[in-house]
């Protein structure tokens, strides 16, 4: 039993919003400690760190309306680092790649036909025009979408991309994420918009952060929290093996479900919230390639039969010389781990994805200077229908207990929306409603 006195507060999890939650307590003066279960900071924004570069280790660009983000990197003196990339977003449908960045490239789109296209783009004014989309937060998508736009749009454009993203749980996804997403895509930009990349990767920005945090704050990395202590209905501090430290204030980062088993004294009302906001996991493979695909740097994959539903060539959106090859990512999104992808080992899963690559583009074994798997069962929270219904609030109903990260994020998450909440649970615990 440790007692020593009590910390302001306990941070779980060292990815960006338990970074962003430090870096805030510490600039408050805070007494503040916080534990990360693996051996370093960053979580999923982390990186593969090679002699000559690091890069993430699932495939990461922002925005430059990124406020918190921006404003991090001020604060941290980082501005030489940005750099503004062209985005070029593309779908291949029937081994042909059709690009998706502007509106006079869906008139291009060839597989829906002119009335599809037509349908289409008085699909995406309707959707500019709703005010209010959280209205939507219980209409199924297919069946909305296929009213509004027939069924050839809905089948020959959308549920590819939608199968890639959500499996088999397609189908339950709201119209109300749908059509957030959409407005906020065609909100940036006729010309096609501008991505943010930081030239040495965003480790760069974890590293500077978490250079400052350690200045103000404890950090313990490889400790995992294995419950949070309530007394009397209130946090009183966190349990690591035979350990109690004492705080009173807990910030969780975790995903919801793995918050859900870490405080199972509190209230039912509160666990059957937490069960309630599902995850989706990705697998996301790095490859290093002899030879360039493709012109693009975001190439959705339209085709049931290549076992990626997104292929990115990170040179096309930076292409830093240390490099020395084409970076090239593949990903799929799992709804759990009995998916067959899932249960392939690392090495099954890259005869698969060369195969799958061989298909479109001719490559072999022989074009794969190096690669590398990186896989998490929570890698986005699923936006399904009642999403918004249930989200959670950063002051949670448990008093002292905050719960901060991707979960709250919408209709993205993102690095900037990690740093954003991070600050807003360091605001509430110092006492101050609104985030900066
Ligand atoms: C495939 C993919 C692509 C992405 N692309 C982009 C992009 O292009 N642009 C963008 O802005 N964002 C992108 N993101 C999102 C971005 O990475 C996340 O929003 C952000 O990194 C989440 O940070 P977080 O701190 O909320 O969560 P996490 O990074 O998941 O951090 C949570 C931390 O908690 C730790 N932890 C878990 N349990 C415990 C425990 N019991 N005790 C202690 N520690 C624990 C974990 O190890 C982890 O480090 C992407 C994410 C993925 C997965």
């Amino acid at each position: 039993m440790n007692r020593s006195q009590p910390y302001d507060a306990i941070i779980v999890g060292g990815g960006l919003t338990g970074l962003g939650a430090a870096y805030r307590l510490g600039r408050g003066n805070k007494r503040v400690l916080l534990l990360e279960r693996s051996q370093s900071l960053g979580g999923l924004a982390s990186c593969y760190a090679f002699d000559k570069f690091s890069i993430e280790r699932y495939y990461h660009h922002a925005f430059f309306d990124d406020e918190a983000l921006f404003q991090t990197i001020r604060e941290l003196g980082l501005e030489d680092e940005v750099t503004s990339c062209p985005a070029s977003t593309g779908y291949l449908v029937d081994g042909k790649i059709y690009g998706l960045d502007t509106p006079v490239d869906l008139l291009r789109f060839r597989p829906l036909g002119i009335w599809g296209i037509i349908r289409l783009g008085l699909l995406v004014l309707k959707i500019k025009s709703i005010r209010d989309e959280e209205a939507y937060d219980e209409v199924p998508l297919k069946p909305w979408v296929i009213k509004h736009a027939g069924e050839r749009v809905y089948e020959t454009f959308f549920a590819p991309l939608l199968r890639a993203k959500f499996g088999r749980l397609a189908e339950e996804i709201s119209a109300a994420w749908f059509i957030a997403r959409i407005k906020l895509r065609s909100n940036r930009g006729v010309k096609g918009e501008k991505l943010v990349y930081m030239r040495s990767s965003f480790q760069r920005l974890h590293d500077a952060l978490a250079r400052e945090v350690n200045k103000m704050v404890e950090v313990r990395c490889g400790v995992e929290v294995e419950g949070i202590e309530l007394e009397e209905g209130r946090v009183s501090g966190v349990r690591v093996g035979e350990e109690l430290e004492q705080a009173s204030a807990v910030i969780s980062t975790v995903a919801p479900r793995i918050l859900r088993g870490l405080v199972p004294g509190a209230s039912q009302e509160f666990l059957e919230g937490l069960h309630r906001v599902a995850y989706q996991g990705t697998i996301c493979m790095t490859l290093a390639l002899r030879k360039s695909l493709t012109s693009i740097y975001w190439l959705n994959i339209g085709d049931k039969e290549i076992p990626f539903g997104l292929l990115l060539e990170h040179n096309n959106l930076y292409d830093n010389p240390a490099y020395g090859h084409r970076l090239v990512y593949l990903a799929s999104y799992v709804q759990d781990s009995g998916e067959p992808l899932w249960q392939l080992t690392d090495k099954e899963l890259l005869e698969r994805y060369v195969d799958g690559l061989g298909k479109l583009f001719g490559v072999t074994g022989a074009d794969v200077e190096w690669w590398r798997v990186s896989r998490t069962l929570y890698s986005a929270p699923l936006y399904r229908t009642g999403f918004l219904r249930d989200r959670l609030p950063v002051k949670s109903m448990v008093p002292g207990l905050y719960t901060a990260g991707m979960f709250n994020s919408y209709p993205e998450r993102s690095i900037n929306d990690s740093l954003r909440l991070g600050f807003e649970a360091a605001n509430l615990v110092m006492g101050k409603e609104e985030a900066e």
